[in-house]
């Protein structure tokens, strides 16, 4: 059947034809039958993804029926989950079982496959990405093989837990979880002044720390997020998460940057009045109630890592650059921190990052701050996440990435067909 798909911020649309197996090896019958025919597959998560990375060229996978827990062992913390499970869904049923995820990013409508295809990450600085509590997956790859992989291929293991969807289809995820945990969110009013100098150890004294810097203001709001005991219940008035989260984040905001779109150089003095109107406040909540929260206002994306000491550098250049040119940028510049891992396509591959998140409205002018973005960046050897938009290609991003070229041995021996292509892929991976 066919369908008009869309991804989350409307940057990609296309009119495939839609699969939806119900079962893993009904997923793997596919495969084969496609690449029999000689057809294209492209998997699909939630479609969260700012690039065209999960574009289908021809026919596409979702795996919207292949959502759930399979098994779940409380002493170890290993959970096996279906892998086209939401992450709301899954933190709902970690929830009850007395555990958690070990870090999340800022939202949870991803699918477990998804996020952690493309390198997901929250923040914290002793804290890798999603993809490195993946203790084993299972693969359906081009010729229809369905494999169990973990550390017991070390190759395919440090390529296919980052995968990008160009390996194969993953229909089950085993997760190493933790006990369930209660955190306490502290978010505060800053100055940029104030904490640039200082974030290298503001990263280190919380688990989580992130900020978000206003455009056109010197002004920043700091979170930290730290661990409490399990007795500490200290919520936060309903009535102020409604105000905050719901009104002023989503319903106020996306009013604003809807009529700011038709008056661009009331943007950045708008910025100075939400900056101002931000105020302190903590709270405690289960893990990922403090980690995620609704994004109703649709925007546009670019992440890149740097090396953690380049933060202050980027930011201070990006400063500048907004000063400078004054361009109508509403949204606040997202700064986190991330503990190194050993995946190949990782933007933690050996190395601690800072993450540096531009954004944009969806309706606003977004390519020359963009640009201008990814030029600052580049002098920092800065890595793109896979699942925001970047201009790079494969001569750049071997450079990057290490082991990209491992990578890519590994996609002409699973994939020689290129069943599992599309332009993005080919893009940043080569034909
Ligand atoms: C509002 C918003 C907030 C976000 N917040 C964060 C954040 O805090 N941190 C962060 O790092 N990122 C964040 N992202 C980016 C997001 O996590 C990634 O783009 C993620 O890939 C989206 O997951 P998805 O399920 O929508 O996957 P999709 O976008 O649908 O697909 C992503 C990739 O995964 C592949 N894929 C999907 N399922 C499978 C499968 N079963 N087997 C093999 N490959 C598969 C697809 O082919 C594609 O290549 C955010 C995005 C949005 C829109």
């Amino acid at each position: 059947m066919s369908a008009t798909w869309s991804n989350w911020a409307g940057t990609v649309t296309a009119s495939p034809e839609v699969l939806r197996p119900r079962t893993p090896e009904a997923l793997a019958e596919a495969v084969r039958d496609a690449g029999r025919w000689g057809r294209r597959v492209r998997p699909v998560g939630s479609g969260h993804s700012f690039t065209a990375i999960a574009e289908p060229a021809d026919l596409q996978l979702s795996l919207e029926h292949l959502s759930g827990v399979l098994a779940a062992d409380r002493a170890t913390g290993r959970v096996r989950v279906l892998a086209g499970t939401p992450l709301r869904v899954l933190n709902q049923a970690l929830d009850l079982l007395g555990l958690a995820m070990p870090n999340l990013g800022d939202i949870d409508a991803q699918t477990v496959s998804g996020a952690t295809s493309t390198g997901t990450h929250g923040t914290g600085a002793a804290l890798p990405g999603l993809s490195a509590g993946i203790v084993g997956l299972r693969l359906v790859t081009a010729d229809g093989e369905d494999r169990w992989v973990d550390e017991r291929d070390p190759a395919l293991f440090a390529a296919a837990r980052v995968g990008l969807g160009a390996l194969g289809v993953i229909t089950e995820i085993e997760l190493a979880c933790v006990p369930a945990y209660r955190l306490r969110a502290l978010e505060r009013p800053d100055s940029l002044d104030a904490v640039l100098p200082r974030v290298q150890e503001l990263f280190d004294a919380h688990r989580h720390f992130e900020l978000y810097w206003f455009p056109g203001t010197r002004r920043v709001q700091t979170k930290a997020n730290d661990l409490v005991g399990d007795d500490v219940h200290e919520p936060l008035a309903e009535w102020r998460r409604r105000l905050d989260d719901e009104f002023l984040s989503n319903t106020l905001f996306g009013a604003a940057n809807a009529v700011l779109t038709r008056a661009p150089r009331a943007v950045l003095p708008f910025n100075g009045i939400a900056a101002r109107a931000l105020t302190t406040r903590s709270y405690t909540a289960a893990s990922h109630e403090v980690f995620c929260a609704p994004r109703t206002v649709r925007f546009v994306e670019c992440e890149y890592a740097v090396p953690r000491e380049s933060v202050a550098d980027v930011l201070t250049d990006l400063v500048a650059w907004v000063e400078r040119r004054r361009e109508p940028i509403s949204f606040p510049v997202e700064v986190r921190v991330a503990a190194p891992d050993d995946l190949w396509l990782s933007t933690g591959y050996e190395r601690a990052n800072a993450y540096i998140a531009v954004h944009q409205y969806r309706r606003g002018a977004f390519r020359e701050y963009f640009a201008a973005f990814e030029e600052i960046v580049a002098a920092h050897d800065g890595r793109p996440h896979w699942g925001k938009m970047h201009a790079l290609g494969v001569e750049e991003l071997s450079r990057l990435y290490p082991r990209l070229d491992d990578f890519r041995d590994v996609r002409d021996r699973l994939d020689p067909d290129r069943v599992f292509a599309n332009d993005y892929l080919t893009r940043i991976l080569g034909a």
